[in-house]
């Protein structure tokens, strides 16, 4: 029955939530067949490529208070830092030169003039250095359509802006509730991404107190409709030093939540088959061969930390991130070693882009 539901879902035909649901409960041969399907899908219409995104996190300093959130608001207990201009513009130097093709730049939320101009400041910077060569995906949170368009035209065409879960009163439950917070908001500035000509990537987090099946299934279908370009999706792992730290007793066990992940990538695989998935490095805190389990069933795209490794144990938005002690080389070196293991090549000096977005522009412009 579970087979003949995946078998619809890889045929594109029609599939309900409750489907879904069912498919994400699969166990033994059924999972397995899960698997094998998305893994036959990726190769297809994908490839054997990993795409490489050096990630540089910029700054830990955020003005918002997200409950599950170890760089948020109110945790006094965690030293601030922000990377100068020429710590960010060395890292991304790096990248170029060991051939990642393209970066991502992330830091807490803010929305300074001061802050949004240096952002401009330093994309044209990263042109100018790699003479156009990188890539790059901005995730920097909500911002205002001005803040995205210049930042669009200076050089940034990958946005990430996950939804961490499409059920306005789940949202709700694990934020705030005020003005800074809104669901409402959070949905509109997809929008405006989108509207902008950014390829646009969201994503959920997996093992949430109060998530249950049927919000995971809304979440998959919540990407496929909003027609998503790129995902980033992880499990759940509390941080200590934040108020969700207190429903931990309710919560899945860590595998179950790291299993549940790895069948919600294989499922939106055969959902959405050429679109980017990111195989998180929450996987890796997970099962130390985690990021590349998903890049066996479903994954292509690795986002290898290029932060100054000073700055690396002050960057946690979940306990035990793994790689805090790493510095890039290393962390390269170990990379391409367990891409071969997953069966992967790494694509060198190549942007990566979305398939999807590229093919949809392709029947934009025929039609
Ligand atoms: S999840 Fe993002 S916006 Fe929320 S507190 Fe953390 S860094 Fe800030």
């Amino acid at each position: 029955m579970i087979k003949f539901l995946i078998d619809n879902v890889l045929n594109d035909k029609p599939y309900t939530k409750h489907d879904l649901c069912v498919i994400l409960q699969a166990k033994d041969d059924d999972r397995q067949y899960l698997f094998k399907r998305a893994q036959e899908v990726k190769e297809k219409y994908i490839g054997k490529k990993v795409y490489f995104r050096g990630l540089i996190e910029y700054s830990n300093i955020c003005a918002k208070n997200c409950y599950y959130c170890g760089i948020r608001r109110d945790n006094k207990l965690l030293e601030r830092y922000t990377m100068t201009n020429d710590e960010v513009l060395e890292a991304a130097h790096f990248a170029y030169t060991n051939k990642y093709g393209s970066i991502v730049l992330q830091s807490g939320e803010l929305s300074s003039h001061s802050y949004t101009q240096n952002i401009t400041y330093l994309l044209h910077e990263i042109k100018k250095l790699s003479n156009g060569e990188l890539g790059i995906t901005l995730s920097l949170g909500e911002q205002s359509e001005e803040t995205y368009r210049q930042w669009y035209d200076a050089g940034a065409h990958r946005y990430l802006l996950r939804i961490e879960t499409s059920s306005k009163e789940h949202y709700e439950q694990i934020h705030p509730n005020d003005e800074q917070h809104r669901f409402e908001n959070r949905l509109k500035t997809l929008h405006t991404l989108k509207k902008l000509n950014y390829q646009v990537g969201t994503g959920v987090m997996i093992g949430l107190p109060f998530q249950t099946y049927e919000h995971l299934a809304a979440d998959l279908m919540f990407m496929k409709n909003f027609d998503i370009d790129m995902c980033g999706m992880g499990p759940y792992i509390e941080h200590k030093d934040t108020p969700m730290y207190n429903w931990k007793v309710d919560l899945l066990p860590l595998a179950e939540r790291y299993d549940i992940t790895l069948k919600m990538i294989a499922l939106l695989r055969i959902m959405m088959k050429d679109i980017n998935i990111a195989s998180t490095t929450a996987l890796q805190a997970i099962d130390p061969i985690g990021r590349e389990k998903a890049i066996t069933i479903g994954a292509n795209i690795i986002m290898p930390n290029i932060t100054p490794k000073k700055y690396r144990d002050k960057y946690f938005l979940y306990d035990n991130k793994p790689c805090a002690d790493e510095e890039a080389e290393d962390c390269v070196r170990c990379l391409e070693m367990r891409i071969k293991f997953a069966g992967g090549e790494i694509g060198y000096n190549e942007w990566g882009d979305s398939k999807h977005f590229l093919n949809k522009k392709i029947h934009d412009s025929t039609d």
